[in-house]
């Protein structure tokens, strides 16, 4: 395994491999690797997760032989601790080019971490920065990614409907074939990061555009409008029926698709 892992990704700009059968979660072990010293563009790479992670230590299922779970440590070019909320979606643009290029599947993005098929999650995406007091010493992306239709959790573990990649094209999957396109994807992207070419694919493949959607937030009201784009620093435009615009920040909110314009929740506005 770890011997087509390092073949595939021979191809790549991936400075170092850490490879385990089975670890704790990508980005925790990610996080200990820069403590001590990674360079840029090394990855870790698990064929199985026992702690995956998302958003707010939400449990991330990663079940052996099934998906894709790996951690793209970034350790140079860090000017800007502005624009690290726009690593998950150049982690959402990779992989949607990667799985289009190598599948023929048309991906969207889901505003902020996720990645759809057909409206079900079939990819996650958490991104975590290292600092050192006030130096920010990197940043880790980490994808998790359901290749086989066994990769899915049951139905009680997931917040929104899921899927896999062999569960919507039909034909087998190459996983390391698949994560030499999700990085090199990345790579071409990285040096766009925030540039006005980015946030138009950004903005291009997002799931509902145009379309009604709640966004759920703990401990209060949700929000409904019609989403309609994104901000130059990576909040989602709602608007509502009489034209007035709400920005809703990157935090512990949960986008659903809307149930309509008249029925729960506070309007956009
Ligand atoms: P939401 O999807 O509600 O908008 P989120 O973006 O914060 O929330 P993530 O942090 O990306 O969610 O992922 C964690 C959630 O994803 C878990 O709470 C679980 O319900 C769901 N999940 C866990 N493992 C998988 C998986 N392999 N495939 C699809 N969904 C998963």
């Amino acid at each position: 395994m770890e011997k087509n892992l390092r073949q595939a990704l021979a191809d790549t700009r991936v400075s170092e491999i850490r490879y385990f059968e089975s670890i704790d979660s990508t980005n925790d072990e990610a996080l200990r690797w820069i403590a001590n010293g990674a360079p840029d563009l090394a990855i870790v790479v698990a064929d199985e997760q026992t702690k995956g992670r998302g958003r707010f230590d939400r449990r991330w299922v990663t079940r052996p032989d099934t998906s894709l779970a790996f951690t793209l440590i970034l350790t140079s070019a860090f000017a800007e601790p502005l624009k690290i909320p726009l690593y998950a979606p150049l982690g959402g643009i990779a992989v949607q080019e990667a799985v289009k290029n190598l599948l023929g599947l048309d991906a969207r993005i889901k505003w902020p971490n996720d990645v759809l098929l057909n409206n079900n999650k079939f990819c996650g995406i958490l991104v975590e920065a290292a600092w050192h007091g006030t130096d920010l010493q990197g940043v880790v992306v980490g994808i998790g990614i359901n290749v086989s239709a066994e990769s899915v959790p049951d139905p009680v573990q997931q917040n929104f409907p899921a899927t896999s990649l062999e569960s919507a094209c039909g034909f087998p999957v190459e996983r390391f074939e698949l994560l030499k396109n999700v990085i090199n994807a990345f790579n071409a992207w990285r040096p766009e990061l925030g540039s006005a070419r980015f946030m138009h694919r950004w903005e291009e493949k997002l799931a509902f555009i145009g379309e009604w959607v709640r966004i759920e937030q703990s401990e209060k009201t949700s929000i409904i409008g019609k989403e309609v784009g994104i901000d130059p620093s990576g909040r989602l435009i709602l608007v509502d029926d009489d034209g007035r615009k709400t920005l809703i920040e990157i935090g512990d909110v949960h986008l659903r698709p809307g149930p309509g314009r008249d029925t729960g929740g506070s309007h956009a506005g």
